[in-house]
């Protein structure tokens, strides 16, 4: 058999470039991360030749031994890994990645066009916990639920718990979502539990982007409070590309979490699981219960804080006034710009973040912030000195935006974009050098 050079020269080149540039970059994207050597060995296996639908011991297919010993093995490990009583928690770990596990969940316990809750995707919300515009139904879940998203206190933002509590009386959800993609700081799950109480909602939580930072006990354990709780797995977990859906194995609300569960995933939504990422899930998850994890998960908050205090140094104003997590989002308004073109600039210097709305944005196609993580170049090696010397070059791309700004004729993104791209633009060399 030919290894990838020989068989496909091309595809082998475009690997190589990318791994290039993931190596000669300042990866800033808070859902990125590098997995290890180990988790990549399991992933490029033998693991991704198997059928075996179902679930350990009651598969469609013969041949399953080895994968029910790995799957077993990958549910005990993620129960593990997250502090949980096999008797109270069971965990399925064949959800595709993070979106098709929050739909299992919506379709195992919920009927179509019930009502669900999930905070605003222009506020630091995940398109799968409904968003919606005024005139169109984005994702699925806003299609085939009915979406009510809760919102930020603009002058805070932090989460408007009262608000939200005041609109769940009003419009009863089933379901509550916590958790999001762009939120620094941590939740409160008891206030959460008791709105839900209140209006007899199931209580989720999907901590895709922290669920690192959940195992290793660096911010507030969900579990204790919600019911059904997602994950992604290559974010802060440090894992393959996956997803995760851990439900109490008692009876919520009449329903048997665990059969509902489980059929959402299959044959509900999904056919045979990915065992390679099964596997690399679980190489990922021993790791995730070493005290070197724990000590990386400390690592990231440290750094994001000390990214945080140089940027507000720097005058940059900082949504929520800081982080409690993995990530920042700098307003950059204020500073007479906004994310986009910041973005564009950066990532000719190979400083790689992306743009991101922040509350009170008019257009989510031009928003007006920033959003960078700390976790990926945590794994590089990088401690609080380098985030300092990271906001500084940040800083720098900020200044280069402005004057930027400034020398392109016409006020477009467009025309900027453009601009920065043509050859004779004199930017583009001052940026890359
Ligand atoms: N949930 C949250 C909070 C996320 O931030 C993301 C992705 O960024 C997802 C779910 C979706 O994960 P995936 O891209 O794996 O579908």
């Amino acid at each position: 058999d030919r290894n990838l050079s020989e068989a496909d020269p091309e595809v082998r080149s475009i690997i190589d470039s990318e791994k290039n540039r993931q190596f000669n970059s300042l990866e800033l994207i808070a859902s990125e991360n590098f997995t290890s050597r180990a988790v990549m060995e399991a992933v490029g296996s033998c693991l991704t030749n198997k059928y075996s639908e179902g679930l350990p011991g009651k598969r469609y297919y013969g041949g399953n031994e080895y994968i029910d010993e790995l799957e077993t093995l990958c549910q005990q490990r993620a129960l593990a890994a997250f502090h949980l009583d096999g008797k109270k928690w069971g965990v399925n770990v064949q959800p595709l990645s993070g979106s098709p596990a929050n739909f299992e969940v919506y379709t195992a316990l919920l009927n179509p066009h019930d009502r669900i809750m999930g905070l605003d995707l222009p506020h630091g919300g995940h398109l799968s916990h409904g968003f919606m515009t005024p005139k169109r139904r984005v994702s699925g879940t806003s299609i085939y639920f009915e979406s009510m998203p809760y919102r930020l206190d603009e002058s805070t933002g932090l989460i408007d718990y009262d608000m939200l509590e005041k609109t769940a009386t009003l419009f009863r959800p089933k379901l509550i979502i916590v958790g999001a993609s762009a939120y620094p700081r941590d939740f409160d799950y008891p206030r959460m539990r008791k709105i839900a109480d209140s209006v007899g909602a199931f209580l989720m939580m999907d901590m895709a982007h922290i669920s690192g930072l959940v195992a290793a006990s660096v911010l507030a354990d969900p579990f204790e409070y919600c019911d059904v709780v997602t994950t992604t797995t290559h974010k802060s977990l440090r894992g393959p590309r996956g997803g995760m859906i851990f439900f109490k194995k008692d009876p919520v609300l009449g329903v048997d979490m665990e059969s509902a569960i489980n059929n959402a995933v299959f044959p509900g939504l999904q056919g045979g699981p990915h065992n390679h990422t099964i596997g690399g899930l679980a190489v990922c998850l021993k790791h995730a219960q070493s005290p070197e994890f724990k000590a990386y998960q400390f690592q990231v908050v440290s750094n994001c804080r000390a990214l945080a205090r140089r940027l507000t140094e720097l005058g940059y104003e900082l949504v929520s006034g800081g982080s409690d997590n993995h990530l920042v989002l700098v307003d950059l308004r204020k500073a007479g710009l906004d994310g986009a073109r910041v973005e564009k600039i950066l990532d000719l210097a190979s400083i790689t973040l992306n743009k991101n709305s922040v509350p009170g944005d008019k257009s989510a196609l031009v928003p007006g912030g920033i959003r960078i993580g700390a976790p990926a170049m945590t794994t590089r090696g990088f401690t609080e000195k380098e985030f300092v010397e990271t906001a500084n070059l940040i800083h720098e791309g900020i200044q280069l935006t402005l004057k930027a700004k400034k020398s392109v004729q016409g006020s477009k993104l467009q025309d900027f974009l453009k601009a920065v791209e043509s050859a004779e633009f004199p930017l583009k060399d001052s940026v890359a050098a």
